[in-house]
């Protein structure tokens, strides 16, 4: 699968505790990441991340190409819901690219803990209607 990982600053820690603690999981996948964040976690965990601009300066429209090619598969991003965004239209239009593609999303930790669990016991591929 391939797999887009984004945090917003103030949650760059919590991605980076999840990469951590799912380490073995991401590492069978392909994984994308806005600049920064991909930085922060290969820094952490040494997994191999294709990286694209940071967000503010395009890669969430990046990630939003790739999601409207259909060429991604699981979208991790841990928003700031308390904090302005100088590039909310990208955000959204990455989140609507998400749901126009039905591509499960998380953004937040739980949802996204729930998601990485099901990968390693092995039933993530079986919960998700296929594509109309
Ligand atoms: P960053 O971008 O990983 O380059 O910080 C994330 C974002 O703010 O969308």
């Amino acid at each position: 699968m391939k797999i887009a990982l984004i945090a917003h600053d103030k949650k760059k820690q919590e991605i980076i505790e999840l990469a951590k603690n799912y380490k073995d999981v991401l590492a069978d996948h392909e994984l994308y990441a806005t600049g920064t964040t991909g930085t922060m976690i290969m820094g952490e965990t040494k997994l191999d991340i294709h990286r694209m601009k940071s967000g503010p300066l395009g890669g969430d429209q990046q990630i939003g190409a790739m999601l409207a090619n259909g060429e991604i598969d699981l979208v991790i991003f841990l928003r700031d819901p308390l904090t302005a965004q100088p590039h909310e239209p990208d955000v959204s239009a990455l989140l609507r690219l998400c749901d126009v593609q039905r591509i499960p999303l998380a953004t937040n930790t739980n949802s996204a803990n729930i998601i990485l669990e099901a990968m390693k016991n092995g039933f993530f591929h079986s919960a998700i209607a296929p594509k109309e």
